[in-house]
């Protein structure tokens, strides 16, 4: 672990490169940006081999959800940073005729990237897309949990970039801590809702802004009317990819009672067809990140009836594709965010049980709800609250650079993703410009006489 004086000097050495005013130049984030995406793809074995150590992720994943996401982000922060960076001229009312105004996007400084595990690549280097687009210099501060992903990242930054630029710093919560102790212009963490205090707690003693990309229970809501094949193949895709370890992950399944039967015999057959008759021989079915999380998701097997999965093998921190039925609210399953491969299922007969269920929970960072019916959609959409929402599928909502992801209430502050990203590690400074032609003297004492003018101005 670094002491507090070499940290210091890190965030000193990043502040003096900002201030040398390279990054404001437009052509220089995107020769930065450029050259991330050179090294992410110098890289994509060792990456691909690092996520594998970590998580078993299948190369699959590995390459979908986390390198070419990055090289997807990349190439569309550069189609629109010239848009972005633009002064955006804004109309100005009369009464402050003859001014022009305009909405300027500024760079906040040096910004700390803190990352979870479970994506351990992707959500380091997503944000630091977004802070070299905006013109930051950035400090990252990958999981030490992914320590072979974290260790990859470190070596390709290091490799890559001028440390005043950007600059990784390795460790745990100590690590963090100590990062936490300087002042930095925006911390923008993922993880999970109690860390997410903590951090928050933290930046209040530098009045430093956040970006807080936090976790829950994603809720997966499932009316009588919709494509049962299509629905099952989404939903189990989505809840048992990176084996639930997954922050927009469904977590639990809230099923019509009339329908129940038949999604659950159909996500039986999509496991089958997905991981083979035994997922623990599957090269496509993740494993669970350390013991303390495979000791901790064990426990979650106790509730309910297993439908299918159940199964555990500890040496390989092995945990099937697990559905249980005849769950309550009140079992441990459903008392945390699950975070793991068990998808547990609870039945309702009308629509508005289900809703008064999710609304009596914190708000989630993902909502699911299939149903082929426009009505029930809208009514799902206009009386619950989430961070984003799927309709007919899940995940996927987070793929749309369009659609900024972030969470609401207890799953996060803020967003980012594509120009939500950009608007995140910037300043939004407006700017009045005055001109020398006219000087009206309303606005300056005495006011004697003048009330009537400016009623009239205001009415
Ligand atoms: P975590 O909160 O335990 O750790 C996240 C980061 O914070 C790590 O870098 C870790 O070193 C650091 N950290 C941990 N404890 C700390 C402390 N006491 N003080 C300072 N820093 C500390 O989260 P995790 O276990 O890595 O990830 C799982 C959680 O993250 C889940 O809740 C999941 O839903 C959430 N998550 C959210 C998103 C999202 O985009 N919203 C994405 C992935 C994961």
């Amino acid at each position: 672990m670094l002491t507090q004086i070499a940290t210091s000097e890190i965030v000193k050495q990043q502040r003096r490169f900002f201030e040398s005013g390279k990054t404001n130049d437009v052509a220089f984030r995107i020769e930065t940006l450029k050259r991330l995406k050179q090294a992410i793809t110098d890289h994509e074995t060792a990456i691909a081999e690092a996520l594998q150590a970590d998580l078993n992720k299948p190369k699959f994943e590995a390459i979908a959800s986390e390198i070419a996401f990055c090289r997807e982000e990349i190439d569309y922060a550069l189609k629109h940073i010239k848009s972005w960076t633009k002064p955006k001229k804004v109309s100005t009312p009369v009464n402050l005729f003859p001014a022009k105004s305009q909405v300027i996007a500024e760079p906040l400084g040096v910004v700390l990237i803190v990352a979870p595990w479970n994506f351990p690549f992707q959500l380091a280097m997503v944000p630091l897309i977004g802070a070299i687009a905006a013109g930051n210099c950035a400090i990252i501060k990958p999981s030490e949990v992914a320590s072979h992903t974290s260790n990859l990242i470190a070596d390709l930054i290091s490799k890559t970039f001028n440390p005043g630029i950007v600059k990784v710093v390795e460790g745990g919560k100590e690590t963090t801590q100590q990062l936490l102790a300087e002042k930095f212009d925006h911390i923008f963490f993922t993880g999970g809702t109690q860390v997410g205090k903590i951090i928050m707690k933290a930046a209040a003693e530098n009045l430093t802004p956040v970006t807080l990309e936090l976790g829950g229970k994603s809720p997966c809501i499932v009316d009588s009317n919709i494509h049962i094949e299509h629905a099952a193949r989404r939903i189990t895709w989505g809840k048992f990819i990176n084996a639930g370890q997954t922050c927009v992950a469904p977590d639990y399944l809230l099923v019509h009672s009339s329908i129940k039967e038949q999604l659950l015999a159909a996500m039986k057959q999509c496991l089958q067809e997905f991981y083979g008759e035994n997922p623990a021989n599957s090269p496509d079915y993740a494993r669970i990140i350390n013991d303390n999380h495979y000791n901790r998701l064990s426990q979650l097997l106790e509730a309910g009836e297993i439908v299918v999965g159940g199964e555990t093998d500890a040496a390989q921190r092995y945990i099937a594709p697990t559905i249980i039925d005849q769950v309550d609210w009140d079992d441990a399953v459903m008392q945390e965010e699950i975070f793991g491969p068990i998808l547990p299922v609870l039945e309702y007969e009308e629509l508005e049980e289900a809703i008064a269920s999710v609304n009596a929970c914190p708000k989630p960072l993902a909502l699911y709800f299939f149903s082929k019916d426009r009505a029930t959609q809208k009514q799902v959409l206009q009386e619950t609250s989430s961070g984003g929402t799927g309709i007919n599928d899940t995940i996927m909502q987070l793929m749309s650079p369009e659609l900024p992801f972030g969470g609401v209430g207890n799953s996060g502050i803020g967003a980012y993703h594509g120009k939500a990203s950009f608007d995140t590690f910037s300043h939004q400074r407006s700017i009045l410009t005055q001109s020398f032609l006219l000087d009206i003297k309303l606005r300056y004492p005495p006011y004697e006489g003048k009330l009537k003018f400016l009623n009239w101005l205001f009415k």
